[in-house]
C-alpha cells in the first residue's frame, strides 16, 4: 500500500494532498501483467490509460529504445532533423487520411490539442479572418488538462467550475445522442447547424473526438453525426479538427476512428498508443493547404516548438510500435477481444445497479447507476488480482492487445463479480 514519502510527497493525478487516494507501488510490468512491490500480481486493465497496447516490457520496444540510446537520447528538432522522426513520418502518413500531408510532434497529448487549435487560428488569421479566434465543440468532450484544451472539456464534467471565468469561453452543442451501432436520430445535428450558422464568423474550428467520447464520459456515438458536422463546417468555414489521442492505432476496431464515418478532418491529433505506451509523444496533422496557408501568412511560420518535440527515443519507439501493429493481423485480433467483451459483459445490462453497458473494439463499459467509490473498488479489485481504475459511474476496461483469452476472461470475470456486489448493494457507493 501506499508509501509514506509517494503520500507526503508526490501528486497524482486529479488528487487532494490533504486526503490522497491510496497508491500501490510497482515493481515491473510484463505483458500484461503488473507487478506490485509486494509480489502481487494483477491482469491490466487499462493500457495505461489507454497506452500500452502492445503490453510491457516487449522486446522489441525495448530494443528499439537500446537501439536509438546508442545513437542519442535527444537532439534538439530546430535546425537539426533524424531518422526516426523521418521514418515515423512517412507510416504515420501512410496510415492516416490522405488529405493529412503535415506533422507537428508534440511533447503530450494536451500539447498536440493547443498545436491544433493554434493551427485553426493562425490559418484563419493568415487571410485576415482575425475574428475567427473561437472554436465549437460537444458536451461530454475530452481534449486534456493544459489551459485551452480544458476550454473544450465538457463544461459540466470537466474543469469549467473550478477555473470559471479564467477560462476563454467557447460554443457548446449537445452531445450525439444517436448511439454507435442503433439509429440515427435526425435531430442530433440541429444544435450545432444552428451555432454555426449563428456564430460562424467568430469560429476557427470544430473539435471533437471521432466515435468515441472518452473522459468526458465513454459514450459511443453515430459515424452520421461526423459526416453531417463535417458538412456544416464546410458549409460555414470552420474547420474540423479530430482528437483521435485515445482512439487511434485501432482501439475502437478500426485503426483510427474517423473511418467508422470515412470522413476525413482538417487537423487530427493522435498520441497515447503511438508509443505503444513507452514515452510520452504525439502529434498534431493537417493538410497541406492549412500548412501552406499558416506558412504564408504574416508571422511566416507556425508559432510553437516544444524543447523535447520529435525526441528521437520517442519516434524510435514509436516507429517499432506503429509497426509491430501493422505487421499483425491486428483487426482479427481486436475483434477477438470485443467478441468476449461483449459476451461477458452484456448479462451485466439485466443487474438494477446498471444503467448501460457497451462495448467498440477493445472497449468494454459498464455504467452504473450511481457514482463508485474509487477507492474502496480500486483495493478490491487490487486484493483479486486485477487493475482497473473507474470513474465517476463507470467501470471500464480497455485491456492492451496482447491479453490472453484467459486472461481477459479472467479480468472481466472479477470484475462482473464486483459489478453484482455492487448492484446487490453489498459494496456501497459511499
Ligand atoms: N485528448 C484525448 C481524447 C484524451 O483522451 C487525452 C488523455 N486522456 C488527451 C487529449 C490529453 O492527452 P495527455 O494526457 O497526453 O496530455
Amino acid at each position: 500500500m501506499s508509501d509514506s514519502f509517494d503520500r507526503l510527497h508526490l501528486w497524482h493525478p486529479y488528487t487532494s494532498m490533504l486526503d490522497p487516494l491510496p497508491t500501490f507501488k510497482v515493481k515491473r510490468a510484463y505483458g500484461t501483467t503488473i507487478e506490485l512491490d509486494d509480489g502481487t500480481q494483477l491482469i491490466d486493465g487499462m493500457s495505461s490509460w489507454w497506452c500500452a497496447i502492445h503490453g510491457y516490457n516487449h522486446t522489441a520496444l525495448n530494443e528499439a529504445i537500446q537501439n536509438q540510446l546508442q545513437q542519442m537520447s535527444h537532439i534538439m528538432f530546430g535546425g537539426l532533423t533524424h531518422d526516426p522522426a523521418i521514418e515515423l513520418g512517412k507510416v504515420l502518413l501512410a496510415i492516416t487520411p490522405d488529405n493529412l500531408d503535415k506533422i507537428f510532434y508534440a511533447d503530450s497529448g494536451s500539447v498536440a490539442v493547443e498545436v491544433a487549435l493554434k493551427m485553426a487560428v493562425q490559418y484563419w488569421t493568415a487571410q485576415g479572418q482575425h475574428q475567427k479566434t473561437n472554436f465549437v465543440t460537444t458536451h461530454s468532450g475530452y481534449h486534456g488538462d493544459t489551459w485551452n484544451a480544458m476550454s473544450v472539456c465538457d463544461p459540466v464534467t470537466g474543469m469549467h467550475q473550478v477555473f470559471g471565468s479564467a477560462l476563454p469561453i467557447r460554443y457548446f452543442v449537445p452531445a450525439p445522442q444517436s448511439r454507435y451501432g442503433s439509429e440515427w436520430i435526425a435531430d442530433d445535428i440541429t444544435a450545432l447547424e444552428t451555432t454555426l450558422a449563428t456564430h460562424h464568423q467568430h469560429i476557427a474550428a470544430m473539435i471533437i473526438e471521432p466515435i468515441v467520447q472518452g473522459a468526458g464520459g465513454m459514450r459511443f456515438y453515430h459515424p452520421e453525426y461526423l459526416r453531417q458536422a463535417k458538412k456544416l463546417c464546410e458549409k460555414y468555414q470552420v474547420l474540423m479538427i479530430f482528437d483521435e489521442i485515445a482512439t487511434g492505432f485501432g482501439r475502437t476496431g478500426k485503426l483510427f476512428a474517423w473511418e467508422h464515418a470515412g470522413v476525413a478532418p482538417d487537423i487530427m491529433c493522435i498520441g497515447k498508443a503511438l508509443t505503444g505506451g513507452y514515452l510520452t509523444l504525439a502529434a498534431t496533422l493537417t493538410s497541406d493547404h492549412i500548412a501552406k496557408t499558416i506558412s504564408s501568412g504574416e508571422a511566416g511560420v507556425f508559432m510553437h516548438g516544444p524543447t523535447f518535440m520529435a525526441n528521437p527515443l520517442a519516434c524510435a519507439v514509436a516507429l517499432k510500435s506503429t509497426t509491430l501493429l501493422l505487421e499483425q493481423d491486428w483487426q482479427a485480433n481486436i475483434s477477438r477481444i470485443e467478441q468476449i467483451l461483449l459476451s461477458q459483459l452484456s448479462p451485466l445490462a439485466d443487474l438494477n445497479g446498471v444503467e448501460d453497458v457497451r462495448v467498440l473494439g477493445a472497449i468494454g463499459v459498464v455504467e452504473m447507476r450511481e457514482v463508485v467509490d474509487l477507492k474502496q473498488l480500486q483495493e478490491i479489485f487490487v486484493a483479486r488480482g486485477i487493475w482497473v481504475r473507474p470513474f465517476g459511474k463507470l467501470v471500464y476496461v480497455m485491456p492492451p492487445y496482447v491479453i490472453s483469452s484467459a486472461d481477459l476472461t479472467q479480468l472481466l470475470t472479477v470484475l462482473s463479480e464486483v459489478v453484482r456486489q455492487l448492484s446487490k448493494g453489498e459494496i456501497c457507493h459511499c
